[in-house]
């Protein structure tokens, strides 16, 4: 969280994010929930907390400092970094907060390696790159992974991995091929005598790829109640999650705007018919993504109403014609859903993505960086 200045309220719903635990959890034996970034813009500790009662073991952030915060928040559990060390305050971090660090590269591996020589027994999970091409040791490198792990006091206790394309139908081939990477890669570690929990699939991957599963899924975007698969024929697999976010801005001043009249800057929209229209107090400097302008929506009392014009840095304009015709009055201070709301339509995440021309995931780290309360 870090804009603080504005009037949007970002409600996140505890009990809609327990119920997508709940539900994914029913399908799989060991979820690690992912809670890198502020939990996708929901807030780490919060979020730890609120699933710590569904009895999680393990959580999974990005970098190491990130670990850190959320142990000295008082979390017990046991703390994955996907991202691993990047420095020497990092690595011996590791010991002083307990925290198991994913290892990918060589020199890193080596880094670790030679602290431990000095402060103890490590254990450690190691990433392989079985096609994302970011991060990890390379499946025929396993060998020489163990070679090194033999002469240190690191135990490999996990081997995990990233899925490129499991959300894409039809690219099922592509995740065999990864699936067999990583298989071989655990397969190395295990006939070296290390046992390690096999960890690959994302939430994507533990909805609809079996042989992706092993031992413990990492959960992320379904948790937060987006749908990976939108806009494909696996939609319907993502079905009952709900999004955990809401986000609303208030009314600042309702007015007319008759046909001829042009709205903001640049005059981008022209009314056609005599129109009243809402101006709410939200824009691109609250993340409120400025591709919206005359193509996003918002809800007020429930009901759609398009925006007008171009965002603003603090405002946009949306049209509340139609909701006045209904006899539902619009006054400053109502609260406009940019994300969620109450009704039968509210804003879904992967609509708001769309019409910003990227993804929920973006959507959600974006926004949760407003003043959050927690409901
Ligand atoms: C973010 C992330 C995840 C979670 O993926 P979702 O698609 O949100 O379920 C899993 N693994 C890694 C390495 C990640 O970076």
């Amino acid at each position: 969280m870090s804009i603080s200045y504005n009037m949007l309220r970002v409600a996140i719903h505890a009990d809609r994010l327990r119920a997508n635990y709940r539900l994914f959890k029913k399908d799989h034996d060991r979820v690690i929930p992912v809670i890198k970034s502020d939990a996708y813009g929901h807030g780490v500790v919060e979020v730890s907390r609120m699933l710590e009662q569904e009895g999680v073991d393990t959580f999974a952030v990005g970098f190491v400092r990130e670990a850190v915060t959320l142990r000295t928040s008082g979390c017990d559990k046991r703390i994955l970094a996907l991202l691993g060390p990047v420095s020497d305050e990092d690595i011996h971090a590791l010991w002083d907060h307990d925290i198991l660090a994913a290892i990918s590269h060589f020199d890193q591996l080596k880094r670790v390696a030679a602290i431990a020589n000095t402060r103890g027994p490590l254990p450690i999970c190691l990433k392989f790159d079985t096609g994302m091409r970011r991060l990890g040791f390379l499946p025929d490198e396993v060998n020489e992974v163990v070679a090194v792990l033999k002469k240190s006091r690191l135990v490999p206790v996990m081997a995990t991995s990233h899925l490129a394309s499991a959300d894409e139908p039809g690219r099922e081939d592509r995740v065999g091929m990864q699936t067999a990477g990583f298989r071989a890669a655990v397969d190395g570690l295990t006939s070296a005598g290390f046992a390690v929990e096999a960890n690959l699939a994302n939430s994507a991957g533990g909805m609809v790829h079996e042989q992706s599963r092993y031992d413990s899924i990492r959960l992320g975007i379904s948790l937060y109640g987006g749908n990976p698969f939108q806009g494909t024929s696996w939609e319907s697999r993502g079905d009952g999650y709900r999004p955990a976010m809401d986000v609303s801005a208030p009314v600042l001043q309702v007015h007319s705007l008759r046909a001829g009249e042009s709205i903001s800057y640049g005059w981008t929209f022209t009314a056609q018919r005599d129109s009243v229209v809402a101006i709410v107090g939200v824009g691109y400097a609250d993340n409120y993504n400025r591709a919206l302008s005359n193509v996003g929506q918002m809800t007020i009392h429930g009901r759609r109403v398009p925006i007008r014009g171009r965002i603003c840095m603090q405002m946009t304009a949306v049209d509340v014609t139609d909701l006045i015709g209904e006899g539902k009055g619009v006054a400053p201070g109502d609260r406009a859903f940019l994300l969620g709301g109450p009704g039968t339509e509210p804003i879904m995440p992967e609509e708001l993505a769309d019409w910003c021309h990227t993804i929920s995931y973006e959507i959600f780290c974006q926004l949760g960086m407003n003043r959050r309360e927690y409901i």
